[in-house]
């Protein structure tokens, strides 16, 4: 017998921790459980979904384990490796560094590959420390192993006016790393 396979293409932003959309799209024909409520194809971007079972509209893992027609596979997930971010160095900021800035919302929390790549850009587009220090590295994860290691160089750093107190903790971290 051959089973469906069915991808989990469930996001952080799902209304529901346990239940999705159970969807095929008619332009890529995968089948998938989806955020609920979704109205693009999580694959493919178009707006050509369709209940895969009328039936059974809105499912959540169980419903494949009592039926032997699914094979439901999980997604890599995609995160950012919090212990991985080093900031060199933050001028105008404390010398502990808490605040992650466009990072803060995305730590500790899990993506699929499509998400992931925009959040990379969007860190390129507006994270503030890329301006602001000379240094910004950090370590996007797939599932355990690494997927990118990001390395933000300010150049225009060394022209970029600062007080005393920033030079200070500058020195010091130098000595630290
Ligand atoms: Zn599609």
């Amino acid at each position: 017998m051959t089973k469906t396979i069915v991808l989990d293409r469930r996001t952080s932003k799902n209304p529901s921790l346990d239940y999705g959309d159970f969807v095929t799209c008619c332009n890529c024909g995968k089948t998938m459980l989806a955020d609920i409520r979704i109205d693009k194809c999580p694959e493919c971007d178009e707006e050509t979904l369709a209940w895969a079972d009328e039936k059974n509209q809105e499912v959540s893992d169980d419903f494949f384990y009592n039926n032997e027609e699914y094979m439901l596979v999980n997604m890599e997930e995609y995160y950012i490796d919090e212990k991985s971010i080093r900031y060199y160095y933050p001028f105008e900021t404390d010398k502990k560094v808490v605040d992650y800035g466009v990072l803060a919302e995305y730590i500790g929390k899990k993506f699929s590959r499509k998400e992931m790549d925009k959040i990379i850009a969007e860190m390129i587009l507006r994270h503030p420390y890329i301006d602001n220090s000379k240094r910004l590295s950090l370590a996007v994860m797939r599932n355990q192993s690494y997927y990118h290691i990001l390395e933000f160089r300010n150049y225009n750093y060394n022209k970029q006016e600062k007080g005393n107190e920033s030079i200070k903790y500058e020195t010091e971290c130098i000595e630290n790393n």
